[in-house]
């Protein structure tokens, strides 16, 4: 049985300050029965003072937004997996879009960042996704298999349990353009096929495969409700604490 997961990808906004004033807000107003795991995802400055505070909950979690590819030594301005595993942070987001467009991240890259991350008890929120451009020539299946097999397939059976798929097409990343229902559920289940084919198809019904791209308080239940999608990566909507919870309260 899978458990619903919901993560706020907050990127280069919010200072201290108003990252511990949006946590605090969340964490105050959440109902009795948390209907999916929370994971908050701060910047890197931020996960310290965020993860004390999320260390008092029940199924909140806290995520760093990167990692080095590099695990120690002469890389200023880098921050490890190790790192990040020391300030009880428990979640490392890879392969965002936004990384791998910006600062030109690649399969192998992202690859080496995932073996750093297990290697140190952390969970990968593991994000893939197609362009516009690759989606009207029909292309996206085959983009999205090559990115997953290329990071993912070298992970052991026994390792994929750590391992949670956000597919994030690029043209709805705060775009205000969520991909239509239908066009989720189809990739989420082509994602989780994937998945069977390689590892078998109960490592595959156990796996997390979560929604990313313009996700908010008003498409998140037909967006959760679908077979093969338990939860969501949300990036502007979760700035607020009324949007965040309004997509949590969602999950039925
Ligand atoms: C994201 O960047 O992961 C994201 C889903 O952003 P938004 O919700 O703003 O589209």
């Amino acid at each position: 049985m899978r458990k619903n997961i919901l993560i706020g990808n907050w990127k280069m906004n919010l200072e201290n300050k108003d990252s511990v004033d949006l946590v605090n807000k969340v964490l105050s107003n959440l109902a009795d029965k948390q209907k999916a795991d929370l994971v908050f995802a701060p910047s890197f400055t931020e996960l310290h003072a965020i993860s004390n505070i999320c260390a008092k909950y029940n199924n909140v979690f806290v995520a760093a937004q990167d990692c080095s590819v590099n695990t120690k030594g002469a890389f200023t301005g880098e921050v490890s997996a190790s790192m990040i595993a020391a300030v009880n942070v428990s979640h490392v987001i890879l392969g965002h879009s936004e990384r791998r467009q910006n600062f030109d991240e690649s399969n192998l890259i992202i690859e080496k960042k995932i073996v750093n991350c297990l290697s140190n008890n952390l969970k990968v929120v593991f994000c893939c996704g197609e362009s516009l451009d690759q989606r009207k020539k029909g292309e996206h299946f085959d983009w999205i298999r090559k990115q997953i097999s290329d990071s993912l397939f070298s992970i052991p059976e026994n390792q994929f349990s750590n391992i949670i798929i956000a597919y994030e097409p690029i043209w709805a990343i705060g775009t205000g353009m969520n991909a239509k229902v239908e066009e989720a559920q189809e990739m989420h289940s082509f994602i989780r096929s994937l998945i069977s084919e390689k590892y078998g198809s109960a490592i595959a019904s156990n796996t997390l495969l979560i929604y990313g791209g313009s996700c908010n308080p008003s498409n998140s239940l037909e967006l959760f409700e679908q077979t093969d999608i338990d939860g969501g990566l949300i990036g502007g909507a979760s700035l607020k604490a009324g949007s965040f919870l309004g997509i949590l309260d969602s999950f039925q």
